[in-house]
């Protein structure tokens, strides 16, 4: 199989989150549980309505647009993309075709074609006798994001929605919740041989995959799709252009319908709908964009790196977890000190597990700085405070866990131990000692001045 090379591009569907819908003023609630409650003419299809642009929608993909570096069109519209289907009883999706929001740019080293704006369709479910539709989610603004078919393992493809999602979260434009259907995520797969003539940029056919509905199901997805169309070709067979679902439980793509051609739409420009003309809208200004994004995740790993030197896996934690990150942030400006931060983000990622003061855990980091307990009995104080509440110092004395630092009395017990047991291995003398005081000798300190003591 090693001669056989996967390339994978995705389209990404996300419902963004704004008050009303993409063309009329119906509700957008993804939590509205009872069907058919948020709809009005003009989202369940009625001849003769008009629709009107939500403007909030189109900022939202402006700003993703400027949030990855893609070039804002001046210019843009809404098409009717036409196919029937009860979900969508207008005969056409309003979607945009020619003249997308955004065109370019790139998010995590993956290319971008292009994001536009669309609406959601009503959802179907179906028993063995009834087929049911739920408007509510119709004429949801819908963002759609295609990316360059660059990608070439299964991990980079679910790395690449992960970010996505992420950034979404941060722009809070979207929930982009996978289980809730608010992001959905489709894979576009395709093989060649690399002992063909085919040169770089020449892709094998592409089969698209619908219904990944976790990062887990695209990942399994192309994987089992790499393996299905490298098998075909390997056996002489062809692979065919084709849209597969995704059996979650079998593990297993299957075929769905043979893949429409974009002509086959018959896309036009929807003639009930203005046309934007980005740069003239006060709304849209470049500049006002701009200074209302917020510092992005890659932007907020490369700070965290550089200011505070801590591990990679504990920056995720803080990238993904805002609330967390905002804890460490506070932590570290009161420490100031390097080493201290790296210390208290080791015990926030692995001993915290709801947050507390911050004042609380500053005065942990320091009590171990001064010598005063020991990281077994930090551990111990940050358990109790997130179990019972507390003051750390109070903690410390009444769970018994100051250290003695004091070198007078350490060097009392190491004078008196060191009579009884001449000649005796380090190791020995330090357990002694910590005998002596009842485990609370502070054992760095000991170590030190045992080994200064027998220099002598
Ligand atoms: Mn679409």
């Amino acid at each position: 199989m090693k001669d056989y090379i996967l390339t994978v591009g995705l389209e990404i569907h996300a419902e963004l989150k704004t008050r009303t819908k993409m063309f009329c003023d119906s509700k957008n609630d993804t939590n509205e549980t009872r069907p058919n409650t948020n709809i009005c003419p003009i989202c369940t299809g009625y001849p003769g309505t008009l629709p009107v642009i939500n403007k909030e929608a189109v900022k939202s993909v402006l700003r993703l647009g400027l949030a990855v570096g893609g070039e804002v069109a001046d210019y843009t519209e809404f098409d009717r993309k036409n196919y029937f289907y009860p979900d969508i009883p207008k005969g056409y999706q309003i979607s945009q075709y020619k003249y997308p929001l955004v065109t370019g740019g790139s998010l995590n080293d993956v290319a971008l074609t292009r994001i536009h704006l669309e609406e959601d369709t009503a959802k179907s479910t179906h028993t063995t006798e009834f087929s049911f539709l739920d408007f509510n989610r119709a004429g949801v603004p819908l963002m759609e994001l295609v990316t360059e078919p660059v990608i070439k393992t299964a991990e980079q493809a679910a790395d690449f929605a992960r970010e996505l999602q992420l950034v979404l979260r941060y722009l809070r434009m979207s929930d982009a919740n996978m289980e809730k259907g608010e992001m959905r995520v489709e894979a576009n797969v395709s093989v060649r041989n690399d002992q063909t003539t085919m040169t770089n940029d020449q892709l094998g056919t592409k089969v698209e995959v619908k219904n990944l509905n976790s990062f887990k199901s695209v990942e399994r997805a192309i994987k089992y799709e790499f393996e299905r169309q490298t098998k075909l070709l390997m056996g002489g067979g062809e692979v065919v252009q084709e849209t597969r679902g995704w059996n979650e439980e079998k593990g297993e793509t299957f075929s769905q319908r043979v893949k429409e051609e974009s002509h086959d739409y018959r896309y036009f420009p929807d003639p009930d709908l203005s046309k934007l003309f980005i740069k003239e809208i006060e709304e849209f200004d470049r500049g006002v964009l701009e200074a209302s994004l917020p510092e992005l995740p890659h932007n907020k790993r490369s700070r965290y790196k550089k200011d505070f030197g801590i591990k990679d896996q504990d920056i995720e934690v803080y990238v993904r977890d805002e609330e967390w990150g905002r804890f460490f942030e506070e932590v570290a400006v009161a420490l100031e000190d390097h080493e201290l931060v790296k210390l208290a983000s080791n015990y926030i990622t692995s001993d915290l597990k709801i947050p507390i003061s911050t004042e609380s855990l500053v005065e942990v980091i320091m009590m171990i700085s001064r010598g005063e307990i020991s990281s077994r009995g930090a551990k111990d104080i940050l358990r109790h405070i997130q179990e019972v509440g507390g003051e750390p110092k109070q903690i410390a004395k009444e769970k018994n866990l100051l250290q003695i630092s004091d070198i007078e009395v350490l060097n009392k017990l190491v004078a008196e131990v060191l009579k009884e047991n001449t000649g005796a291995p380090i190791q020995f003398l330090v357990g002694q000692v910590m005998k002596k005081s009842k485990n609370r000798a502070n054992p760095v300190m000991l170590q030190k001045l045992f080994l200064e003591m027998l220099d002598h």
